[in-house]
């Protein structure tokens, strides 16, 4: 199996567009793997869903973004399947249905590692294939409370990005060699110095004399976005309102029309592909608590105000952000608001959350997870230090 077409040593990713954060941070690690090694290594993204599963299964991505828009059930669902035990009983379940896509995913991309970046890959790929197979290392991408599929005991090397993802792993019955805490991994653009923000608003075309908000609810656009847009618009703070809808693209022509009526400097986009640029030409953040957006403004320095989460996987997030002083929780309209206006009239205490954000943040998780990976893979590599307790072992 690790004898494959490549010349170069190949490393497959397992990842799928459910939500905007498993797509970035697979991203992240590829661009740390090229930025460290060049092209002595090739690396390929599959999308687990979209490319493989069977029907129905592989309108997942789809279904996703309705799925969670109604976060009381996603939560009910998250709870009931989480579990050592059950995760292995849904695992087990599924694998007849899955286990002919598993084979024709493994036949299709021969390579020298594959990584995981999805919970829902680990247990019927290690199945499917079996002993003699290439390394396999999981990358997590929830932040504090991570479901138990994430955590299979066959994977060679599980990387979270906290001490508690790491205490939970454990329970779930994975040795302590196999987990490593490395942080979550972000695009390399976030962990720059931080520029110059008055020439990236005037790229950007938003206005310089105020400070400006970025509005966005993951890659989907979740959570109450719309009337957040709308209550932060109707307070007529002195500040510029930037609303991301990521791929909601309906919610993007709606906001559109209303803002017009707004009070405000207003900019609306749907997907951006310029996240880092964004974050690092505004003041302030107001996100669902996504690991992936919350890890990117905690490297740019960007101060958060958190206004939902999905239940079960994005509870713990909240208190990583809020305990250090990086964010405030405000899950209401009114709180919001407040949270707003203490920050721009008191510019001092938006400072310390910036400093706050950069003392929580971890600039060098993808390189970290890039030379993981690489001193696997590429003959002569010597792991860097930071990495050299944390090689993939052969299967
Ligand atoms: N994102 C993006 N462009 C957008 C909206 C979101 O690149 O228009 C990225 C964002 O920067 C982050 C990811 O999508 O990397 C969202 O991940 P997160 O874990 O926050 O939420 P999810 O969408 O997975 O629920």
């Amino acid at each position: 199996m690790s004898e494959t077409l490549h010349k170069r040593p190949h490393i497959l990713f397992l990842f799928s567009d459910t939500g905007g954060g498993h797509r970035s941070a697979t991203e992240a690690i590829i661009e740390a793997l090229h930025i460290e090694f060049g092209d002595r290594v090739t690396t390929e993204m599959v999308d687990i869903f979209k490319q493989y599963a069977p029907l129905p299964l592989n309108r997942f991505p789809k279904w996703y973004p309705y799925m969670v828009r109604v976060p009381e059930i996603w939560g009910f669902g998250y709870r009931l399947s989480d579990g050592h035990g059950r995760a292995r009983l849904i695992t087990n379940t599924f694998w007849p249905y899955v286990r002919r896509a598993a084979h024709r995913l493994i036949r299709g991309h021969p390579c020298d590692l594959m990584v995981s970046v999805h919970p829902l890959a680990a247990a019927p790929v290690l199945k499917a294939l079996g002993k003699n197979r290439p390394p396999f290392v999981t990358v997590v991408t929830d932040m504090v409370t991570v479901h138990a599929l994430w955590y299979h005991r066959l994977t060679d090397l599980c990387l979270v990005a906290t001490d508690e993802a790491r205490r939970r792993a454990m329970r779930c019955g994975l040795s302590s060699e196999q987990v490593h805490v490395v942080g979550m991994p972000v695009a390399d653009r976030f962990c720059q110095p931080p520029g110059n923000k008055s020439e990236l608003r005037q790229r950007l075309g938003w206005p310089q004399d105020r400070p400006v908000i970025i509005l966005v609810g993951g890659g989907e656009g979740m959570g109450p976005l719309e009337a957040t847009a709308n209550a932060i618009a109707a307070a007529n703070l002195h500040t510029t309102l930037v609303v991301i809808t990521g791929r909601n693209h309906h919610l993007k022509t709606r906001l559109e029309k209303q803002s017009r009526d707004w009070p405000i400097p207003a900019y609306i986009y749907g997907f951006v592909r310029e996240m880092p640029d964004f974050m690092r030409a505004a003041d302030i953040l107001v996100t669902k608590a996504g690991p992936g957006t919350i890890s990117e403004a905690l490297n740019a320095g960007l101060p958060m105000v958190l206004y939902s989460r999905l239940p079960g996987q994005e509870d713990g997030n909240i208190t990583y952000v809020v305990d250090e002083g990086a964010g405030i929780w405000a899950p209401h309209s009114d709180q919001i608001i407040h949270a707003l206006r203490q920050w721009i009239e008191h510019p001092e205490q938006l400072a310390r959350a910036a400093q706050a954000c950069l003392r929580q943040a971890r600039p060098d998780a993808a390189r970290k997870i890039a030379h993981i990976l690489g001193a696997g893979v590429i003959p002569n590599t010597k792991p860097d230090s930071r990495a050299a307790a944390t090689q993939p072992r052969k299967a």
